[in-house]
């Protein structure tokens, strides 16, 4: 198929057989992103930076709407576009170590967390990334990164060096610290808006094993059980690094932990873990030593077919007191919630520095709801926590509205962010859709 059939003119030489459009067999699983089912004019496949260059000029001359896909897990669902051209970065999934003694590896961007695991571990090297081997580099590595061992080594964009970028006019650059640093600066955090980034590369950390503890307690409806949680991380060494999710359970609240501690040594791990324990009543408790890819295996890589739909917000907490504690506790009667420690590492670089701005917060509290619930449920499960949260993570945001943009990027950083796009981007080609007019 050359993309005839499609109503679009036919792809060049270079793109010939990548390009899928409705009717080839490739298209049910190229065509939708892991919350949407969408119904693009086409795909194209590229396997090159050279390719996606091409691919990008024959996207713009379609007139069509542009979709960048790395590994299609966004919550928003951006990375399909209805009638529009998907640009599909997964045949971009190499991984490279490009200096041991440096710790220095190259990623492309359509690679998948746990593939990133898999090819790093022989080398007895790891990235912090997410708590899902099928995220794709892209997405997350252009907004921040919050990974199972979060407060002990910071974001990914924390470890991003230089990144390689296709802009709008087709122009290939890299940036880095000293060349295009507001492209540099951009990209980490706000990398939805300046271009395609093809690759990063990033210091990877050295870690083999893990600590993982499973904990199930009782929540308790006062929020005394929310708030000993986040004060057991308040207290702890940043080696500590938990998840937590609030289920209802019949009568009760189930607060499930993943407490993920970046050391090899049980005997380090036990104590660091215990005082979770005590923070209700105790339901399950496992302990474990397991090789750093066992959090993001391959045994969750998959196609995106719109499996999962969904309405997500989210809010940064900084503290966590009684109030706040309350208000968490009762939202998880209403939306799924999840609450990531953040904090330690994360707070370590200066809010200027990236365009990720959250470095004083130490909570990430994630609302998520599913169908048939809709945007008023998630506003109604939401309104009790709206006034604790200071801020907000892209990566966990799926409604792209004006009023997203300024809790993503507040102030100075949301105007410096805006600048970036604009410069980069003059036409708008890739600007998301909460994007204000600069
Ligand atoms: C099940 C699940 C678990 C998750 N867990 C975590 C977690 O633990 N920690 C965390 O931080 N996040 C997590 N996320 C959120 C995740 O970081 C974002 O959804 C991220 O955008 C997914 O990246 P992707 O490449 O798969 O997304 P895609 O759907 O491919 O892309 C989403 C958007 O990102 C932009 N983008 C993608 N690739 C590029 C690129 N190469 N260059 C420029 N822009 C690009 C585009 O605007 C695109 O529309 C999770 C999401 C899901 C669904």
């Amino acid at each position: 198929m050359n993309g005839r059939n499609a109503g679009l003119a036919p792809v060049p030489e270079q793109l010939s057989g990548r390009i899928v459009t409705p009717g080839d067999r490739r298209y049910a699983t190229l065509r939708s992103t892991y919350t949407r089912r969408a119904t693009p004019a086409a795909v194209l496949l590229p396997r090159s930076t050279a390719d996606v260059v091409a691919a990008l000029r024959y996207a713009r001359e379609q007139g069509r709407p542009i979709a960048v896909r790395s590994g299609g897990h966004g919550l928003a669902g951006s990375s399909s576009v209805d009638d529009g051209v998907v640009i599909d970065l997964s045949g971009l999934n190499r991984i490279e170590v490009l200096d041991h003694a440096a710790r220095l590896v190259r990623v492309q961007a359509g690679a998948r967390w746990a593939e990133v695991a898999r090819a790093l571990a022989p080398h007895g090297l790891a990235i912090s990334s997410g708590d899902h081997g099928n995220v794709g580099v892209g997405g997350l590595a252009t907004g921040g990164g919050v990974g199972w061992l979060v407060r002990s080594y910071g974001l990914t964009i924390d470890h991003v060096r230089a990144v390689e970028v296709v802009l709008a006019d087709g122009t290939v650059v890299r940036a880095d610290a000293r060349r295009e640093p507001e492209l540099f600066w951009a990209v980490r955090g706000a990398g939805a808006g300046v271009g395609i980034v093809v690759a990063f590369e990033i210091e990877a950390v050295e870690l083999r094993q893990v600590g993982v503890a499973q904990i199930a307690v009782e929540a308790r409806p006062d929020g005394s059980t929310v708030r000993q949680w986040a004060e057991v991380l308040r207290r702890s060494p940043r080696e500590l690094s938990t998840a937590a999710v609030l289920m209802p359970y019949g009568p009760m609240t189930v607060m499930s932990i993943t407490a993920v501690v970046a050391a090899e040594s049980l005997r380090r791990v036990r104590p660091l873990v215990a005082p979770l324990r005590e923070i209700g009543t105790l339901l399950d408790d496992r302990i474990d030593l397991v090789p750093y890819p066992t959090l993001v295996p391959t045994s969750h890589l998959h196609a995106n077919v719109g499996q999962q739909p969904n309405l997500t917000t989210n809010g940064l907490f900084t503290g966590m007191g009684d109030e706040q504690a309350r208000a968490v506790t009762r939202a998880a009667g209403r939306a799924l919630i999840q609450l990531r420690s953040v904090g330690g590492a994360v707070n370590d670089v200066a809010a200027t520095e990236t365009a990720y701005p959250h470095r004083h917060q130490d909570t990430l509290v994630i609302a998520s709801v599913f169908p048939p619930q809709g945007s008023a449920a998630l506003d109604a499960a939401w309104s009790g926590l709206a006034k604790h949260a200071d801020g907000a993570y892209v990566n966990f945001e799926s409604r792209p509205r004006p009023a997203a943009f300024d809790r993503v990027y507040p102030g100075e950083t949301g105007r410096r962010v805006a600048r970036a796009w604009h410069w980069y981007d003059p036409e708008g080609i890739f600007r998301p859709a909460y994007s204000p007019r600069v």
